[in-house]
């Protein structure tokens, strides 16, 4: 599903009588396919650290004419392709695999492609002993588009063998026998969400699950971890309250009514739809200090704002990151006080600090669109969460919280800019912020804050 726009009819005369206009206006490259859904049924090789299977695309050209239909090859062998239900011509070129149309798409129309393939990926999938999991790069072990603006349902049929425990997206249908030792665990997001937020978790999981209301929490930790469900049910105590407060801020309830924290070995904190990868190390510094609970916090807000509102290129990555990172600092004053707000706030203006002494200062937002490799993590993040800051000391509790939940609710399950947040946020207050974003957003301008 895709965000087509965000010119108003007002917008395009401008962009039409005005090259200054032009420049004032987030740019969306323009695509000529909408991916809608994906079904893939998997079975991933432990020895081979490899995952095979088919996966079938539903799409709809938006242009005319589509010949031609490009994903990435990288780490596959494409086995068999069709294309409604007739054998497709493709080629490999360059890491890219191109399927030709043999004629015409008609615009509007949906068609279905079913892909049969492998996937080694050195990238994006991490194997060991006993579990294994996808991080971020799913079209390295899916064949998928990669345009963060085309969201898409997803459904996942995993062939595993029975003694395992497998973590999908959104919820899991059903589980039916393979076999005497397998099984298929078929998963359904029905929600569409960016594609890097497709994924699952699978293994010789612990798991226990807890009921917060309408909600259910499950929580997986692999065998010869040395936590208990007793010591996560500790570091976790704050979840419930969490919620409370994202469910509040967003005015809406967690989309899919169910959450799970998957979590394994080392330093990691990766937001899916529905789940998260949460780092055993940091579970075990929460545990020394309830103050250092960040991650949980910060991966469960993406549900909201990442995966339900998300940014439509990179140029606007600080609407997924720099806006969770100041929820977090919010959600560290509502349940330790100002000065946990304070800390929290002084972590950002640090790191930017460390940035400009480094050289490495950029707008925090683009109107021209940058690619993944261009983004500045620094300003994305921590300036991008010292704009939400002083935008809050600038509105006022009452109207910041009350123009961030408008926001919210407006882009719930769709695609954002920079712009569509100042609009959304101008019509809620009745004020003009085109100073406030020119300057600290657009702008290089560094903000001295002291706190
Ligand atoms: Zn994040």
């Amino acid at each position: 599903m895709i965000k087509l726009s965000c010119l108003s009819l007002f917008q395009i005369v401008c962009f039409l009588c005005s090259s200054t206009a032009l420049a004032n206006i987030d740019y969306i490259k323009p695509f000529d396919v909408d991916f809608v859904h994906y079904h893939a049924k998997l079975e991933p090789d432990f020895k081979d650290q490899s995952v095979a299977g088919i996966v079938q695309i539903d799409f709809m050209p938006i242009a005319k004419n589509v010949r031609t239909l490009t994903f990435s090859a990288e780490y596959k062998s494409i086995k068999s392709i069709n294309l409604n239900g007739k054998p497709a011509q493709f080629s490999l070129h360059d890491k890219q695999l191109i399927i030709d149309t043999s004629k015409s798409l008609s615009a509007e129309k949906l068609n279905t492609l079913a892909i049969e393939y492998q996937a080694k990926p050195r990238r994006g999938m991490r194997f060991h002993e006993d579990h294994l999991y996808t991080v971020y790069h799913t079209k390295n072990w899916l064949v998928a588009h990669n345009n963060i603006n085309d969201k898409a349902s997803f459904e996942l049929e995993l062939i595993h063998d029975k003694k395992l425990i497998s973590q999908g997206n959104g919820l899991m249908l059903s589980q039916k026998k393979l076999g005497e030792h397998q099984v298929i665990s078929h998963w359904h997001q029905p929600n569409a969400m960016p594609i890097y937020t497709f994924g699952f978790a699978l293994g010789e999981f612990e798991s226990f699950t807890q009921k917060v209301n309408e909600t259910t929490f499950s929580f997986l930790y692999t065998k010869g971890s040395e936590l208990s469900k007793k010591s996560i049910q500790n570091a976790f105590s704050d979840v419930p309250d969490m919620l409370q407060f994202f469910e509040q801020k967003s005015g809406f309830p967690l989309p899919q009514g169910t959450y799970a924290y998957v979590i394994v070995e080392g330093r990691i904190a990766q937001e899916s739809a529905g789940f998260s990868l949460v780092g055993e190390r940091f579970v075990h510094t929460v545990l020394k200090n309830k103050s250092e609970n960040w991650f949980i916090a910060h991966e469960l807000a993406h549900e909201w704002w990442g995966n339900s509102v998300t940014c439509a290129n990179f140029s606007h990555f600080w609407l997924n990151e720099g806006l969770v990172q100041f929820l977090v600092a919010a959600y560290k004053q509502h349940l330790f006080g100002e000065q946990a707000y304070k800390d929290e706030i002084n972590v950002a203006i640090r790191r930017v600090k460390r940035a400009v002494k480094e050289n490495r200062v950029a707008p925090v937002a683009f109107y021209n669109e940058i690619n993944e490799q261009e983004i500045n993590r620094t300003m994305a993040y921590s300036k991008g969460a010292l704009v939400f800051y002083m935008l809050r000391e600038k509105l006022g509790d009452k109207l910041f919280w009350q123009a961030l939940k408008q926001y919210t609710m407006t882009y719930k399950d769709k695609s954002v800019t920079t712009q569509d947040l100042k609009s959304s946020f101008e019509k809620t207050t009745s004020k003009d912020l085109s100073d406030f974003f020119n300057r600290w957003v657009y702008g290089h301008e560094i903000p001295t804050l002291q706190l």
